[in-house]
């Protein structure tokens, strides 16, 4: 039976960090992994997490299971941050989940149970375990243009054309915000736009929000999302909580399920419980618990909100800095899309043999589609950067 087995191709991130890790010179800068990190180089336990968690300590008596679908107020308190003024409880199912990728998983799942037949539509390029969960599952997967080479923004007519091919009960799946890897996001007008060709071919929208509040803000990196799951019949959105909270191995997510009323929302609800059960069972706890504690607690939720702020301002302040320096190295401005694109990640659009010799002369290590981790810089490393980025002609 185990002889059977064929080994799995590596996965290329993860790999990188050994590299890194095995890296011996001084210096060495590493905007791989896609972990926030500040500006010493640690990715901190934010501080509203620290006080949540010392009173969830004192105040817990039991660690009997929770609910199957995750804690009703954690359920609720992840929707409203979510959804905010447009969420329709009535019509809306929540799940506990295992991370973002537990419910990307459960997700897909889903929509599969619901539809047999559907094709999953993802961006060119998207996160390579979308891809790779959709082919485990058996379901197809088409992609749709999204990121234009010249400009480093989005295609958006080559978007839309694509993504107008999707037939009724396909999922879309869209980045809510901060586009892992390309960094490059929909304008409010594009969204709408999206969401209108999705009401035409009557495809469901499925938006991945990993990164809420990395953005333009925890209100505005969700418009998207809200836009599109309000003018939709049905929507799927698949949230984590690992970056904005910064508690990526405590394994933090949920699953919102848009439906058509009431009856519907209680199928869908208990057919999520049911997938839980069917791979998990109980969803983790601590995770969920943390983030219903700070935002259902004012002082907290407004101590949290103040430092997820410093962490965007941080990011987008390293943003213009190595925008300002490319231009002035270059002389031109052709790397201002740094400045607008969003979130933790850019695609620089170097080829795979600059990438190489920028690791290789200098220690600074990116993925090898020029996906870089903003929040691998800091104030200092960006000169570094930019300077190895002209030398090997970028
Ligand atoms: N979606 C995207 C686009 C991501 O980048 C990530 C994390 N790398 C996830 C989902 C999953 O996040 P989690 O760690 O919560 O499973």
């Amino acid at each position: 039976m185990f002889g059977n087995l064929q080994p799995q191709a590596p996965d290329k991130i993860l790999a990188l960090m050994g590299e890194f890790r095995a890296d011996t010179r001084q210096g060495k800068i590493d905007l791989g992994v896609g972990v926030y990190k500040d500006p010493t180089g640690v990715t901190p336990v934010m501080r509203a997490v620290k006080e949540a968690e010392r009173r969830i300590w004192e105040a817990e008596t039991t660690k009997a299971y929770t609910a199957l679908g995750g804690e009703p107020a954690y359920l609720s308190a992840m929707s409203r941050l979510v959804l905010g003024e447009t969420l329709d409880a009535d019509r809306t199912a929540a799940l506990s989940t295992v991370g973002g990728t537990g419910a990307i998983r459960q997700a897909l799942e889903l929509a599969r149970i619901g539809n047999p037949g559907l094709t999953l539509h993802v961006s060119d390029p998207t996160w390579p375990n979308h891809v790779s969960m959709a082919r485990f599952l058996g379901i197809p997967v088409a992609e749709y243009r999204y990121f234009d080479e010249a400009s480093r923004g989005v295609d958006f007519e080559g978007m839309k054309a694509d993504i107008g091919r999707a037939r009724a009960g396909d999922l879309v799946l869209l980045h809510g915000c901060c586009h892992n890897p390309t960094g490059a996001n929909l304008t409010a007008d594009q969204w709408a736009e999206v969401s209108a060709i999705l009401a035409r071919t009557g495809a469901v929208p499925f938006v991945d929000l990993a990164y809420q509040g990395f953005g333009d803000g925890l209100d505005e990196d969700a418009a998207g999302t809200r836009l599109i799951v309000a003018n939709a019949p049905e929507a799927l959105v698949a949230a984590s909580c690992s970056k904005n909270f910064g508690i990526y191995r405590e394994r933090t997510g949920v699953l919102l399920a848009k439906v058509e009323g009431r009856a519907a929302r209680d199928l869908a609800a208990g057919t999520m419980a049911f997938l839980n059960r069917q791979t998990y069972s109980f969803p983790p706890d601590h995770g969920a618990r943390i983030v219903q504690t700070i935002l259902d607690d004012a002082a907290l939720a407004a101590d949290w909100r103040a430092e997820l702020e410093e962490v965007r301002l941080g990011m987008l302040s390293l943003r213009r800095q190595l925008a300002g320096e490319m231009r002035s190295l270059t002389g031109t401005n052709r790397f201002d899309f740094i400045e607008h694109h969003r979130g933790m990640f850019s695609r620089l659009g170097a080829t795979p043999a600059q990438v190489q010799r920028i690791r290789d002369e200098h220690a600074i290590y990116m993925v090898g589609d020029s996906r870089l981790n903003i929040a691998g810089l800091n104030e200092g490393s960006v000169p570094v950067l930019a300077r190895a980025l002209v030398e090997a002609g970028v």
